[in-house]
């Protein structure tokens, strides 16, 4: 933390405390299902009221940076290290039609630079950033002509899964796509999602290149899985018929049960190096990273960057218990 965020941050400290237990004290749900001790669980609710300045300080251990230079950079290193990337443009839930088009123009600038610095990448894109909460339509005109980029440079764009909102729409957009005769498209099925088995079925006779994951979401026990052995089994059920279904499967997760069940099954069901990769995201794991292409699979790591990175790093602190070690010690000891 720089002088001026600590003296910011202590002008402030006890209302802003205050706030953060309430807020911690009425999000009743998720105190009710997490495992971890109440002292996490107070700093994880209210880490949302959390000054910018310290987020953005742990933020940038899961984001290449602000710039479109930075993620090139990143993605470079990673292609010397073997491994794939895919880059994400950060921005979610935009407003306006202006903010959309922003946002493709920002999307073309990363297919032209994946192209023009021969990177080994692809992109990944949220549809509420091209307009989905406004008007379908113009969602779907605005990915078009992503996929056409893509494909004229023989790359290929992955739809991001977001929360349950928009889960129906984000399928029947990618099934539109397909039909439309787009193949350099993939989604993503989260395994917390009870949906999600008989979404994979429909799915299965598109022959789908589908990014399997757990959900970073917190949704209502009604359409969703809450218990860590409930998710993984689920994951466990879908990553199965993916492979039998002949589906290329990205097997995205860090998560060493999942990863050397996957293993395990990889061999058995006599898959190709090209039937599948493992995927991660930037900052998470590292060590497993490098021994799964030292083992000889494919490998993908998610690259986000650009100067939305707030609601991105609260969703990647919420998963990482480690993280409220470091945020309590900043909290009580700003200028340690
Ligand atoms: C490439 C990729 C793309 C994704 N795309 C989507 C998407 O489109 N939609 C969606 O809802 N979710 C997406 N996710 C997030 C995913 O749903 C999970 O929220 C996230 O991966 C954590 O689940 P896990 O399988 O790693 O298991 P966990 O049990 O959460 O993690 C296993 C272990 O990994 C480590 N770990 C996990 N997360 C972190 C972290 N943030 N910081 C430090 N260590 C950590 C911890 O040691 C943890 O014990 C994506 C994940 C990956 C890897």
């Amino acid at each position: 933390m720089t002088e001026r965020d600590s003296k910011i941050f202590s002008l402030t400290h006890k209302n802003q405390l205050a706030t953060f237990f309430l807020a911690a004290l009425i999000d009743k749900e998720r105190l009710r299902v997490s495992p971890m001790n109440l002292a996490n669980q107070f700093i994880l609710s209210g880490i949302k009221l959390l000054p910018k300045a310290l987020v953005k300080r742990f933020a940038m251990r899961y984001i290449a940076g602000e710039k479109l230079d930075d993620a090139v950079r990143v993605v470079s290193a990673i292609n010397l290290k073997r491994m794939m990337g895919t880059m994400d443009v950060l921005g979610e839930n935009i407003s306006t039609r202006e903010e959309s088009l922003a946002a493709v123009r920002e999307c073309e600038e990363v297919l032209h630079a994946i192209n023009q610095n021969h990177l080994d990448a692809n992109l990944s894109i949220k549809l509420t950033q091209f307009g989905l909460k406004i008007d379908k339509e113009f969602c779907h005109s605005n990915v078009k002509r992503l996929i056409k980029i893509a494909a004229g440079y023989n790359n290929f764009i992955r739809i991001d899964m977001e929360d349950s909102s928009t889960t129906g729409e984000t399928l029947q957009l990618y099934g539109r796509l397909r039909s439309e005769g787009y193949e350099n498209v993939g989604v993503v099925i989260q395994a917390n999602m009870r949906r999600s088995e008989e979404d994979v079925r429909k799915l299965v006779s598109l022959k789908p290149n589908i990014r399997l994951c757990k959900g970073a979401y917190i949704e209502p026990e009604a359409i969703a899985f809450r218990g860590k052995d409930e998710i993984r089994l689920n994951y466990l059920k879908l990553l199965e018929m993916l492979f039998k279904g002949k589906c290329h499967v990205g097997i995205a997760t860090h998560d060493d049960f999942l990863v050397g069940s996957a293993y395990q099954r990889i061999p058995e069901m006599n898959l190709q190096k090209s039937d599948y990769e493992f995927q991660m995201l930037y900052g998470v794991k590292s060590k497993l990273r490098d021994r799964i292409v030292a083992d000889g699979h494919r490998l993908r790591v998610y690259v986000p960057f650009g100067r939305s990175w707030h609601a991105y790093s609260i969703r990647r602190f919420k998963e990482n218990p480690q993280m409220v070690r470091y945020v309590l010690r900043a909290l009580f000891f700003p200028e340690g």
